[in-house]
C-alpha cells in the first residue's frame, strides 16, 4: 500500500465490549457489580454513583455482550462476518484488549479443552471457531486454495516464533544458528518478518494441533493480579489464497489475511505490583498499546500522519490496519467494584478507537 492508499482507504473499525462473569471467589465474597450491559442498544453503564458522588457513565459501542453471553454467540454475532470478509479478500484483525483476568485469552482461545478430538466444545473461543468456519466455507465452495499460518509473541519489543519447537530433529548447533527474528520494511509500506515460520496447513485439525503445541510456549510472568498474567502480545495469523476460475482460461486469486491478537494486559504498572524488570516490560507494553490506540484513532479520523512506526506491534500489523481492511476490538472488562478504575480506562480507550 502506498501512503496515499492508506490514507484514502475505507476504514472499518468495530468496537465491542464483553463483560466476564464473577468468579467463585468474588461470588463467595459477595462482590458488588458496577457494570450494567444493555445488549439491545449496545450500551455499557458504569455505576460510579455507588462508589463516589459522580454520575453514572454511559458508553455506546457497536455491540455489548453481558457476562451471560456464551462463546458461540460472541463469535456468531461479532466475528463470523469478519471471517467471511477474509475469504472475500480482506485483511482483517481482531484484537482482545483489557485488564489481565478479564477474559482476553478466554475470548480468543477459549476455556480448557476448547477442542476435543477435532470437535469444538462450547468453551471454544474465536481462534478455533474462525479456523472451523474458514475450512467449512472453503470445503463447501469446493474452493482451490492454499493456506499458511504463523503465530508469534511480542514481548519487550522482541518477537518470538511460537511455531518453532525444540524437538529432537533439530540439534543444539542448528538451534544456535537460528537467526533472531527481525522486522523489516518491504519498501511498499508493508512489513516482512524475517525468520518467522509460515506453516502450510491443509486441515483444521492440523492447525488445532499446532496451536496445542504452541500455547504453552507463551511467556507469562506471575504478578499480584493474576498468575496467568501476560505482558506479551500474541498474534495468530491465517493467510489464504483462493483461486477462482473466471471467463476463459484466466484465474483470479483472492488473498485474505486474518490476524487474531491477544494483547498484553492493559493495567498500569503500580497496580500489578510490578517493579524494576517488570517496570520496563510494563513501559513497553504501554508504548505498544498506546501506539495502537493512536494508530486506530488516526485511521478513523483520516489523519495524514498515522504513527505506525512508533511500536513494533503497529509496524508488523501495518498492512492489516490501513487500506482494504477491517478491524474489530473486543474490550474485555470485569464487573467488580474493585476494578472500577481499570474498567473506566478500558472503556475510554475502546471508545476513543470508535
Ligand atoms: P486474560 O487473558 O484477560 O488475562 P483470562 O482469559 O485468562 O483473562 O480469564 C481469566 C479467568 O476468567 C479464566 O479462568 C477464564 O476462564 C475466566 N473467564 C473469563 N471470561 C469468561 C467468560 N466470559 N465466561 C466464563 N469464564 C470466563
Ligand atoms: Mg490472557
Amino acid at each position: 500500500y502506498s501512503t496515499s492508499n492508506v490514507r484514502d482507504g475505507e476504514v472499518n473499525v468495530k468496537v465491542i465490549v464483553r463483560c466476564r462473569p464473577f468468579n467463585d471467589e468474588e461470588l463467595k465474597n459477595n462482590v458488588q457489580s458496577v457494570v450494567l450491559c444493555n445488549e439491545l442498544n449496545g450500551e455499557v453503564r458504569i455505576l460510579q454513583s455507588i462508589v463516589n458522588k459522580q454520575l453514572d457513565k454511559l458508553f455506546p459501542f457497536d455491540k455489548v455482550f453481558s457476562s451471560k453471553t456464551q462463546q458461540r454467540r460472541v463469535y456468531d454475532d461479532a466475528i463470523s462476518p469478519i471471517v467471511s470478509d477474509v475469504l472475500e479478500g480482506f485483511n482483517c484483525t481482531v484484537f482482545a484488549y483489557g485488564q489481565t483476568g478479564t477474559g482476553k485469552t478466554y475470548t480468543m482461545e477459549g476455556g480448557m479443552e476448547s477442542v476435543k478430538g477435532g470437535e469444538l466444545s462450547s468453551e471454544a473461543g474465536v481462534i478455533p471457531r474462525a479456523v472451523r468456519q474458514i475450512f467449512d466455507t472453503l470445503d463447501e465452495q469446493k474452493a482451490d486454495y492454499s493456506m499458511k499460518v504463523s503465530f508469534l509473541e511480542l514481548y519487550n519489543e522482541e518477537i518470538t516464533d511460537l511455531l518453532v519447537f525444540n524437538d529432537s530433529s533439530r540439534n543444539a548447533e542448528e538451534e544456535k544458528q537460528r537467526k533472531p527474528i527481525c522486522l523489516l520494511e518491504d519498501g511498499k509500506g508493508g512489513a516482512i518478518i524475517r525468520g518467522l515460520e509460515e506453516e502450510v496447513v491443509k486441515s483444521a485439525s492440523e492447525i488445532f494441533s499446532l496451536l496445542e503445541r504452541a500455547t504453552p510456549k507463551r511467556r507469562t510472568a506471575d504478578t499480584l493480579l493474576n498468575t496467568q498474567s501476560s505482558r506479551s502480545h500474541s498474534v495468530f495469523s491465517i493467510m489464504i489464497h483462493v483461486k477462482e476460475p473466471v471467463m476463459g482460461d484466466e484465474e483470479l486469486i483472492k488473498y485474505g489475511r486474518l490476524n487474531l491478537v491477544d494483547l498484553a494486559g492493559s493495567e498500569n504498572v503500580s497496580r500489578s505490583g510490578s517493579r524494576e524488570g517488570r517496570a520496563r516490560e510494563a513501559g513497553e507494553v504501554n508504548k505498544s498499546l498506546l501506539t495502537l490506540g493512536r494508530v486506530i484513532t488516526a485511521l478513523v479520523e483520516h489523519s495524514c500522519h498515522i504513527p505506525f512506526r512508533d511500536s513494533k506491534l503497529t509496524r508488523l500489523l501495518r498492512e492489516s490496519l490501513g487500506g482494504k481492511t477491517k478491524t474489530c476490538i473486543i474490550a474485555t472488562i470485569s464487573p467488580s467494584i474493585h476494578s472500577l478504575e481499570e474498567t473506566l480506562n478500558t472503556l475510554d480507550y475502546a471508545f476513543r478507537a470508535k
